[in-house]
C-alpha cells in the first residue's frame, strides 16, 4: 500500500509523529500552516523548518498533490484545469467567475460508474476514487494559480459537481471537507461549500449529520420511470420516492435549503406536465430549483430544449411558489462541463454533459 501523503494525515497524527521525533508542538502548527494556509507544494518551501526535519518528513510522508497539465481560459473568464495525478491519471477542476470571486468545481473520482446518459464523465466508467489529498489538493492548486496570476479575485465557493459521485467516495470526501472548512486549515465557510449527489443511501444521511456542506441533488426527472431512463443506475440505487422521503427529513439549519438540479433535455423532461409533476415531488421539501438547459453535442443522445419551453417551465415552478433559477452556461468555448475536456483529450471526441454553471 502507498504510504499516506503529508496532505492525507490529520493534524493530530502529524503532531504525534513530530513528538516522536523530539520536536516541540508548535512545529506541527508551522508545518500545517505551510501545507494548508500558505499552499506549499514542496518541503523545500518550508523555510522556517530545519533542513534535517524537512528531509525526515519527505522520507516518511511523500507529497503527491495534483499538478497542472493544462489551463484553458474561456472568453467569459472560466478557467478549466486538467491536473495530472501521481499514477498518470488525469482529473478536471474548473474555476467559475462570479462578481468579485470564483467558485471552484471539484472532482471526487476519476470517471464515474453511474453512467448517467446526459453526462460525459458517466460514459468513461470509473477508474478510481480520489484520495482526500487529491480532492483538497485541487483547491490548493487552483488557489496557488490565482495567487500567481494576480487576478485579485478570491476563491470563495466550492461545489463538488465535477467528475464522480461524491457520496460513493464519502470517506475521502469527508476527510477533504475537514481540511477545507477547518479554521486552522483552508477555512472555507460550510455555507459556501456544496456537495452535489444523485442520492446515495447511507452516505446521504452521513453528509447531512456532518454539517460540513450544503446539499444539492441531481434530480433531472419528476418520476421514477423517466429517471430510470435518464440516470438508470442512480435511479435504481435510491428510487425517487425514497430519495424524496429522505430529503423531507434531511437535517438542515433553519434557513438552509436543498438545491434541486434539473437539466432540461429537449422533448424529454421539459414539458409543463412534467413541471407540474416536479412541483408535486418537491412538496414538503425545503428547496430551491436550479434549471440548466442542456447543451447538445455529438456523443450524447439529447438536444437542447426550446427557449420558450425553458421559460414556461421556470414560470410554472415560480407560479407554484418554488424558488427556481435558470443558470447561465459558462465556459462553453473550453468544454467546461464535467468530463468534456478529459474526454476530448483522451478519446479525441467532443462529448458534452450539462455545462458548468455558476453557483
Ligand atoms: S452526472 Fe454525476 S453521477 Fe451521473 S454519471 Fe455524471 S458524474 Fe456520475
Amino acid at each position: 500500500m502507498r504510504p499516506k501523503t503529508i496532505h492525507d494525515i490529520s493534524f493530530d497524527d502529524l503532531a504525534a509523529w513530530l513528538t516522536e521525533q523530539g520536536q516541540p508542538r508548535f512545529r506541527a502548527e508551522q508545518i500545517w500552516q505551510w501545507l494548508w494556509i500558505k499552499g506549499a507544494t514542496s518541503f523545500e518551501d518550508m523555510t522556517n523548518v530545519s533542513k534535517s526535519l524537512r528531509s525526515a518528513l519527505s522520507q516518511v510522508f511523500p507529497i503527491a498533490l495534483p499538478t497542472v497539465a493544462e489551463v484553458h481560459t474561456s472568453a467569459d473568464g472560466t478557467r478549466k484545469f486538467l491536473l495530472n495525478l501521481h499514477d498518470g491519471h488525469v482529473l478536471e477542476t474548473v474555476l467559475i467567475p462570479g462578481g468579485e470571486h470564483f467558485t471552484q468545481c471539484l472532482s471526487t473520482q476519476v470517471g464515474c460508474n453511474l453512467g448517467c446518459t446526459f453526462c460525459s464523465t458517466g460514459q468513461m466508467g470509473l477508474t478510481r476514487n480520489l484520495s482526500a489529498a487529491e480532492i483538497a489538493g485541487q483547491v490548493i492548486v487552483a488557489r496557488n494559480h490565482l495567487w500567481q496570476t494576480g487576478t485579485g479575485m478570491r476563491l470563495r465557493n466550492l461545489v463538488f459537481m465535477g467528475m464522480g459521485e461524491p457520496l460513493l467516495n464519502w470517506e475521502n470526501v469527508d476527510n477533504a471537507l475537514d481540511r477545507l472548512i477547518h479554521a486552522s486549515a483552508m477555512n472555507f465557510s460550510p455555507r459556501r461549500v456544496t456537495v452535489s449527489t444523485v442520492g446515495v443511501p447511507g452516505t446521504l444521511d452521513a453528509l447531512g449529520h456532518s454539517h460540513k456542506a450544503s446539499l444539492a441533488v441531481s434530480l433531472h426527472a419528476p418520476n421514477q420511470e423517466l429517471r430510470e431512463k435518464i440516470m438508470p443506475r442512480a435511479a435504481r440505487m435510491l428510487p425517487l420516492p425514497d430519495l424524496l422521503a429522505r430529503l423531507r427529513s434531511y437535517p438542515m439549519a433553519p434557513r438552509q435549503r436543498v438545491t434541486i438540479e434539473y437539466v432540461l433535455l429537449g422533448g424529454v423532461n421539459d414539458s409543463l406536465d412534467q413541471a407540474r409533476q416536479l412541483v408535486r415531488c418537491l412538496n414538503g421539501i425545503r428547496c430551491k430549483v436550479n434549471l440548466i438547459a442542456f447543451n447538445p453535442c455529438p456523443g450524447l443522445p439529447y438536444s437542447a430544449p426550446e427557449t420558450e419551453q425553458v421559460l414556461a417551465f421556470e414560470t410554472l415552478l415560480r407560479d407554484k411558489g418554488l424558488t427556481a433559477t435558470l443558470r447561465k452556461s459558462k465556459g462553453q468555448d473550453i468544454s467546461a462541463a464535467c468530463g468534456q475536456l478529459k474526454t476530448r483529450r483522451t478519446a479525441g471526441a467532443n462529448n458534452c454533459g450539462p455545462t458548468v454553471t455558476n453557483t
